[in-house]
């Protein structure tokens, strides 16, 4: 069997008032928050389907029901390392993974540091292999106005021989 495979994953959660903004892992200031079953970090959500896409392990939703009592208001970096262990599991490691956010605000500069260390730490790989891109959607569209923000991602896995 080819020894790699890459996956993609994309997701979106809507922006609300009186709810924390977590991305990548990172709690941001920001007046509004994403609404969600669990802390409701788009971007971590994206990268847990490319990372299963790889391993052709279903969604993040099959694994993890917004019905399911024990993950609401979870941590996503909790979902995250559920997710290496399962590929893990089938002998899969991580290669790189990339993740675009799209948003209109906050500014994600600053963060992104951080975020590609958080992300690396969990997946326990090196941050090299973390890439965190943020755009704009130039005030387009549902993330042009804020009303919500989007992400995908893509992983490369292996396995060695
Ligand atoms: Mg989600």
């Amino acid at each position: 069997m080819f020894p790699f495979r890459i996956g993609q994953g994309y997701d979106v959660h809507r922006l609300v008032e009186d709810r924390e903004l977590w991305l990548c892992g990172i709690k941001l200031e920001h007046t509004l928050g994403l609404l969600g079953h669990s802390d409701a970090d788009v971007a971590i959500h994206a990268l847990c389907d490319a990372l299963l896409g790889a391993a052709a392990r279903r969604d993040i939703g099959y694994h993890f029901p917004d019905t399911d009592p024990a993950y609401k208001g979870a941590d996503s970096k909790r979902l995250l390392a559920e997710v290496c262990t399962l590929i893990g599991r089938d002998g899969w490691k991580i290669g790189n993974v990339d993740i675009t956010i799209m948003a209109e605000r906050p500014k994600l500069k600053p963060h992104i540091d951080d975020m590609r260390r958080c992300l690396a730490d969990v997946m326990n790989i090196d941050v090299e292999c973390v890439s965190v891109k943020a755009t704009t959607t130039e005030r387009l569209g549902f993330t042009g106005r804020q009303e919500g923000i989007a992400s995908s991602a893509v992983a490369l896995i292996y396995k060695a021989q």
